[in-house]
């Protein structure tokens, strides 16, 4: 059977792995180190100009444990070469300043993860760079006017990680490569079940931390590209800024991804469990979740998607206030309060009042964004169902 054939989760058990070389052990080493020894002072010499080709000459460039883990992502994703960076927000940064430059201007959806969006408008703006809002459910025929003669990146986010919206991924691309920009997509809600760049984008983000690390143990993030001259871009920018990932994350990453297609599978069906039970009572108003068939995103999450995550919103009828959504959320024994999502453990946060919007409005109640961990389904639902009591 040729590999490429082969189904994801049997791809994800067997990729990168170290093989004769680790004498037999299933898993690779980590590799630690800042000194690289070279064989000779031509060969350093020669060695230098290659090191974003892989061919290690210093620690910060890299070495066997992130290229294990790169390999992996660019599987994951259907890209070319991916560049892992210390934070999900490091790689969020790093490829907007790999194509950005002062006097550009980048476009961002209004949905955008809330970091991205204080990037855009303290320090990119600092240096120049232009950043414009819009509405995130936008065609591509109404977000056109919204190029300028010097817009460089379309920035994408699908769903947004907080409302949710999906966004027309392969018609924005295609706007933005006929305006000579570059689509870049945080794909961290879609991991595997939405191909970036087999729906047009040059560029997708990840938050390892989420849902390939799985068990909220470590910060990464990952830049994939479907090309060479994208990727000296990308690893250029990380490494004049001196950008790195530990080997020892990078490693625990490598771990949690040979898990994930399994730990997936069984967090959208359970997320989906627990959308619809909430979806049917009286205290949610709707739920934010493309899946669903009455999301307003539905249609293109079914298009473009294979599958879902276990992040959604739960909006709550617009009597309840924020002293009433506090109440149910602190009433919670099994869904921990935190930010993050992805890991083994289910999290409930209030998310609005709290969105940040300049193009469009924000929900007008109360939203609980819920992450559904492995714990027994009838398990979150009994606990949901005392704390809704709380709200009686
Ligand atoms: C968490 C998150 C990030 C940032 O990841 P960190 O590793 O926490 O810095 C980026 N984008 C989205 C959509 C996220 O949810």
């Amino acid at each position: 059977m040729d590999p490429d054939d082969r189904r994801f989760a049997t791809r994800l058990t067997h990729l990168a792995r170290p093989g004769v070389r680790s004498h037999g052990f299933v898993n690779p080493p980590v590799h630690r180190g800042s000194t690289v020894l070279q064989p000779s002072c031509q060969a350093r010499i020669d060695n230098s100009k290659r090191r974003f080709e892989r061919v290690m000459t210093y620690g910060t460039q890299g070495g066997p444990t992130h290229y294990a883990l790169e390999d992996v992502v660019a599987e994951i994703e259907g890209g070319t070469h991916c560049t892992v960076v210390s934070t999900g927000l490091a790689a969020v940064a790093v490829p907007l300043l790999a194509f950005l430059k002062a006097g550009d201007h980048c476009l961002m959806p209004d949905s955008v993860y809330g970091p991205a969006r204080g990037l855009a408008e303290g320090l990119m703006k600092g240096w120049g760079i232009e950043t414009s809002f819009y509405d995130p459910t936008t065609t591509a025929e109404a977000l056109a006017p919204a190029f300028r003669p010097n817009t460089r990146v379309l920035y994408l986010e699908s769903p947004g990680s907080h409302t949710f919206e999906m966004q027309d991924v392969p018609a924005l691309s295609a706007l933005a490569h006929a305006r000579d920009a570059v689509a870049m997509i945080d794909n961290t809600w879609g991991i595997h079940h939405f191909q970036p760049f087999a729906k047009g984008c040059d560029v997708s983000i990840q938050a390892l931390t989420k849902y390939v690390g799985g068990h909220s143990d470590i910060l990464l993030g990952s830049v994939t590209v479907n090309s060479e001259a994208h990727h000296l871009k990308v690893r250029g920018a990380a490494s004049a800024m001196g950008h790195y990932a530990s080997p020892d994350d990078c490693w625990l990453a490598l771990r949690g991804a040979r898990t994930m297609a399994v730990r997936l599978k069984h967090q959208e069906e359970a997320g989906l469990e627990v959308a619809r039970w909430l979806q049917a009572r009286p205290e949610v108003a709707r739920i934010l979740h493309p899946a669903l068939p009455e999301d307003p995103g539905h249609a293109i999450w079914k298009r473009d998607f294979t599958g879902a995550c276990s992040l959604f919103g739960v909006v709550f009828q617009p009597r309840y206030t924020e002293a009433d959504i506090f109440r149910f959320v602190d009433g919670l024994k099994l869904f921990g309060i935190g930010a993050s999502w992805g890991g083994y453990e289910s999290l409930a946060l209030p998310t609005n009042p709290g969105i940040t919007r300049t193009a469009t409005a924000a929900p007008g109640s109360q939203v609980v964004r819920l992450h559904v961990g492995l714990e027994d389904v009838a398990d979150l639902i009994a606990d949901l169902d005392q704390a809704l009591a709380l709200l009686r």
